[in-house]
């Protein structure tokens, strides 16, 4: 994983802004049939809709069936492209792995082969060379431009040899365009056929809902490294917003999804507006998920420290120097402290959770975890208080 963002105006930002008009020199040719769809559906569709309304009315299966195939193929991107098979948060029946391709197909993104590969390299490098979103390059060429250009790297399939040996995602690799016009031209046009309005089906349920579903998941590589805040990591340019999570279906808590990529949710708390979190979870109460990946607390919390530490250094590098040397050594130790604390509850779980494997759970282990963890908060309201003791920039 990439450790440093270069801010802008320093000489390294400068450096990378020639490396990126270097990279803008080697991008492949543009592939004009992605161009001008990416650029024209969005602008197809407003302008369709209300000329179609004004010329046959509304009928409510129009908008009934574009939010549900929304849904569908939103859905089959976020908790089947990106968290079960990019990332491998959680394990699936056979039934949820196969819907999960279907519904991505559905969303025009290319098969899961080719989006994982990508996927993969954009947290490998983030913000690097060999990330393709690289948010270094600007909005645009995060949000869709670099979908218009071919990419030597595209069908480099070397970081997905897990998903080379799955023979349902070869399947769906194989037959994706087959799978893709099904879904997008098959189902708006039996299901406006049902109701006499096929082209008025084929504007809301196809193209209309194609050209949302397309802007809102490339918000995610473009808005969400823009839009938002940083608490758990400043490593890459990726940032917390819940107008980006309203936007893209819940992966806008994108800061915490670039620390912790393992973990299954997105959203952390419980009403952090992440639907992909909360249909895995019910997938796992009637048994078609399993094994979901969390974050342990201790390893969550020790990056807030790192991250709250930073911000105090910060803070003293803007006031007098003269005051820095004191307020940094009380820092230090009250940073060790939370550190010391929170490597004893991290110990504490492992043992606990060793032992509930082997079904030896006993109490007194239940009570070091739970005594771990208040010495752990006691420190930790500390060093939040000597933040606000902290002096303050003139
Ligand atoms: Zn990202
Ligand atoms: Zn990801």
């Amino acid at each position: 994983m990439p450790n440093s963002h270069a801010p802008k105006g320093t000489f390294s930002g400068d450096l990378m802004t020639n490396r990126a008009i270097d990279r803008n020199r080697d991008d492949g040719p543009i592939l004009w049939s992605n161009a001008l769809f990416l650029s024209l559906s969005p602008f197809l569709a407003a302008s369709l809709i209300p000329i179609y309304l004004w010329n046959s009315g509304s009928h409510w299966a129009l908008w009934v069936s574009a939010v549900a195939l929304w849904l569908f193929s939103g859905l089959g991107i976020t908790i089947g492209y990106h968290r079960l098979f990019a990332h491998r948060t959680y394990k699936a029946s056979w039934i949820w792995r196969f819907l999960s391709l279907i519904a991505g197909a559905s969303a025009l993104q290319n098969s899961v082969l080719v989006w994982t590969a990508a996927h993969r390299r954009h947290h490998r490098h983030t913000d690097h060379e060999g990330d393709p979103y690289n948010a270094t390059r600007g909005f645009w060429w995060t949000h869709m431009k670099w979908i218009f250009h071919s990419n030597d790297m595209a069908d480099d399939f070397s970081n997905v040899p897990d998903l080379e040996a799955d023979p349902l995602v070869r399947w769906q690799h194989a037959w994706y365009w087959t799978i893709a016009w099904t879904i997008n031209l098959g189902v708006p046009l039996t299901l406006g056929l049902l109701i006499d309005r096929p082209w008025g089906m084929l504007l809301f349920a196809g193209l209309a809902r194609i050209a949302y579903t397309h802007q809102a998941t490339f918000c995610i590589n473009s808005l969400c490294h823009i839009l938002g805040s940083q608490p758990w990591s400043r490593s890459t340019t990726s940032r917390d917003s819940w107008v980006c999570a309203l936007l893209t279906l819940g992966e806008g808590y994108h800061n915490f999804h670039h620390t912790f990529p393992a973990d299954y949710r997105n959203g952390l708390r419980w009403f952090h507006f992440d639907p992909g979190k909360w249909v895995i979870w019910i997938g796992s109460r009637v048994g078609l998920t399993h094994n979901l990946k969390r974050t342990e607390a201790p390893i969550r919390w020790r990056k807030r420290l790192e991250r709250l530490t930073e911000r105090y250094q910060l803070s003293l590098e803007l006031t007098a120097a003269d005051a820095g040397h004191d307020w940094r050594q009380m820092i230090e130790t009250a940073r060790e402290r939370v550190d010391t604390e929170l490597t004893r509850w991290s110990q504490n779980l492992r043992e606990y959770h060793r032992a509930y494997r082997a079904g030896e759970v006993t109490r007194s282990m239940r009570r070091s975890v739970r005594d771990a963890r208040r010495a752990w908060r006691a420190n930790w309201k500390e060093f939040l208080a000597l933040g606000q003791a902290l002096p303050v920039a003139a």
